[in-house]
């Protein structure tokens, strides 16, 4: 069912609700989450594991995407800032699939600097209304669950940014149609317009002017995993190029006896073990509760990186059939693409890491 008309999905380009629940019927929304929460309490390293395996027999990335965004962005940060009540309230619709979450944080003016938000939390009595624009934001046309980031008007960034957990239903809160972009199509992607949105200050997610901290620690954690699927979509592209530089003949024989061919795929296979290892030993050191800064945005850097050369390796192995539109190449190099974009560019990520080496 995951696999059932992925071509005609892409084209459409919507999010498979049916495939969505089967994930949740088989724990994946829940995976890393408390039982008291509806969760499955798997350790990280199982859940990279768990991930790992679905990314090899799941050929949708869009709906790879959007779970790994729902997980890392949008319950993760209501685990580990939520109140109970908002755990309570939320965590288990999230973990049973029955609602999706989104983190509705970029907007025209920020992008890579993601805390110069422009969005206002205006308090008002006990409520704060929230004004702005976001936009780039995976889920927004299907979600019922939107993390938002807001400035309190007039404070620093430091003490000024808030973290809310805004509903679909909240009046003031309207999202646009799904916007058309390179590849993810099985992913929608939409603007979140807040217009005096009213929320109220139960709403805060880790209380007033913990913005930054949400922000910061929730972003280390999509770094961390958002890119856990891709280690098996890494695994399938190079089992596939195997198979087809075996049977593919050109010459008078398997293309893959071409050492231009045979190498491309030494590198493929090089590039996973290096990934897998890298992200294995992420999820063991947050395992252990262990800060990643550094270790996150390598994992980012290199696993996105990876993704692209993998699947643009795997297209350049298929010749022109892997150009034709609907062919798994095409599709998974396009999808790859904004993995070098979401969760703070390959640029962002050098940054930080040469940052951490006090460059
Ligand atoms: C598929 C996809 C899904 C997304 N989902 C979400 C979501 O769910 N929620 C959300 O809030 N956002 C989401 N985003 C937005 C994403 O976080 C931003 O696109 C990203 O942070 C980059 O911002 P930008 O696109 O504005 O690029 P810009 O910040 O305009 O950057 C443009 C270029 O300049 C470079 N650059 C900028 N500043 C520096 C610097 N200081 N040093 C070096 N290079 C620099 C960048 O690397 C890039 O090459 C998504 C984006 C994509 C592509």
């Amino acid at each position: 069912m995951l696999n059932d008309d992925v071509p005609g999905r892409d084209r459409t380009g919507e999010l498979c609700r049916t495939a969505w629940q089967r994930c949740a019927e088989f724990g994946v929304q829940g995976l890393p989450f408390p039982k008291a929460v509806g969760g499955q309490e798997a350790s990280l390293l199982d859940t990279v594991v768990v991930l790992e395996a679905l990314g090899y027999g799941c050929r949708d990335n869009g709906l790879l995407f959007s779970l790994n965004a729902h997980l890392w962005s949008c319950a993760l940060p209501i685990l580990k800032f939520g109140d109970d009540t908002q755990r309570a309230r939320y965590l288990p619709a999230l973990c049973d699939g029955s609602r999706i979450g989104v983190q509705a944080v970029t907007e025209s003016g920020s992008g890579s600097d993601a805390l110069s938000v422009a969005t206002t939390a205006r308090p008002d009595g006990d409520d704060f209304i929230l004004d702005g624009a976001k936009t780039f934001i995976t889920n927004a046309p299907v979600a019922d669950v939107f993390v938002v980031l807001a400035a309190l008007p007039g404070e620093s960034r430091l003490g000024g940014l808030c973290a809310f957990v805004v509903e679909r239903d909240t009046p003031g809160l309207s999202v646009s149609r799904p916007v058309a972009k390179l590849g993810l199509h099985t992913s929608p992607m939409g603007e979140v317009y807040l217009d005096g949105c009213r929320v109220p200050g139960t709403a805060l997610l880790g209380g007033r002017g913990s913005g930054m901290t949400v922000f910061n620690t929730t972003i280390e954690w999509e770094r961390s995993f958002v890119l856990a699927t891709a280690l098996g979509t890494m695994q399938r592209q190079l089992d596939e190029s195997v198979g087809h530089a075996r049977t593919h003949r050109r010459f008078g024989q398997p293309i893959g006896r071409n050492q231009a061919v045979s190498s491309r795929i030494v590198d493929m296979r090089v590039r996973l073990e290096a990934a897998r290892l890298l992200l294995y030993q992420l999820a063991w050191l947050k395992d252990q509760g262990r800060r990643t800064t550094m270790e996150s945005s390598i994992v980012k850097l290199f696993v996105s990186e990876a993704l692209v050369a993998s699947s643009l390796a795997a297209f350049d192995t298929h010749g022109a059939a892997g150009y034709m539109a609907g062919t798994e190449q095409e599709r998974d190099l396009r999808d790859a693409l904004a993995s070098r974009i979401y969760s703070g560019t390959s640029d962002i990520q050098r940054n930080i890491i040469a940052g951490m080496m006090g460059l």
